[in-house]
């Protein structure tokens, strides 16, 4: 695994995403290539747009002299760019992107309930969070706003788990950034609710940790996230929580009309980026 890794940081535009980010990115960066379970249109796409190699209308008309509009055809307003596409784009904003953010919280949140034997569906994909729920061993808030003593603007973590057994609080927050700014993102978390872990620990008195949990949107974990999910002891395994996120792919072709022939790849481009598993357990 390790030389087909290098083989790939080693290609002049494959490897670009690969060499921004590698100092980021935990050796599950690329999950969600190894499991296999992303459609493949969805698998090309997403590593075009790693490799910038994606023909979005802003680059067939500045690189490939196209006669078209740069322009995005959702919110007519920005370039149609990679990252305005992936993260950017006001259209989709209130619906794709929310829901994209909401996915990876869900299935955290379904994790933890899990974990502490609270009542939930079977099925990950099912669940629907409740604003609290509770038993002998946990409490869990779902998007709830936190009362404290004095006013504060940040009171509203994704999910917080009061653990009854090891009297302990999280505060855990999710954001799916472009993946140059995941670790911009996660320090932006830390400040955001540093003041409600200061009155939450004065008022429960005991100890309260903010868990941002970060995901690019083209897939990049950072590697503290595995320490995170392990403290936390539930969590959703990063491949997982890339086929979450990887849901922007199809985003790209319904929303942008972008396909196989947007990305200038062959077939024989495509399958090498892939690490088939027969590659990995060999
Ligand atoms: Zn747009």
């Amino acid at each position: 695994m390790t030389n087909r890794t290098e083989d790939w940081h080693s290609k002049p535009m494959h490897g670009q995403y690969m060499r921004h980010t590698k100092e980021l990115a935990s050796d599950d960066l690329r999950q969600w290539l190894l499991r296999g379970e992303l459609k493949k249109e969805t698998e090309g796409i997403i590593t075009a747009a790693q490799d910038q190699t994606l023909r979005t209308r802003y680059i067939q008309r500045m690189i490939d002299g196209n006669n078209i509009s740069s322009i995005c055809i959702n919110c007519n307003t920005k370039n149609q760019t990679i990252n305005h596409i992936a993260s950017k784009c006001p259209a989709l904003a209130e619906n794709q992107y929310k829901k994209r953010h909401d996915s990876v919280a869900k299935a955290l949140h379904w994790s933890l309930c899990k974990k502490h034997q609270l009542s939930c569906s079977d099925k990950r994909y099912e669940h629907q969070p409740e604003g609290v729920i509770k038993n002998d061993q946990a409490k869990i808030l779902w998007d709830y706003g936190i009362g404290t003593d004095r006013v504060l603007r940040e009171i509203r973590p994704d999910v917080t788990l009061i653990d009854k057994i090891k009297k302990r609080v999280s505060l855990i927050d999710g954001a799916v950034p472009w993946h140059p700014k995941v670790e911009e993102k996660e320090r932006e978390k830390i400040h955001k609710y540093k003041d409600l872990k200061i009155e939450t620990t004065r008022i429960w008195d005991i100890p309260v940790e903010i868990i941002p949990i970060i995901i690019g949107t083209l897939g990049t974990i950072l590697r503290s996230l595995k320490r995170k999910q392990e403290k936390l002891e539930a969590g959703v395994a990063p491949g997982l929580m890339q086929k979450i996120v990887g849901h922007i792919g199809s985003i790209f072709h319904k929303k942008f009309s972008l396909d196989d022939t947007s990305t200038k790849f062959g077939t024989n481009d495509v399958q090498d980026l892939l690490f088939k598993k027969s590659t990995i357990s060999s």
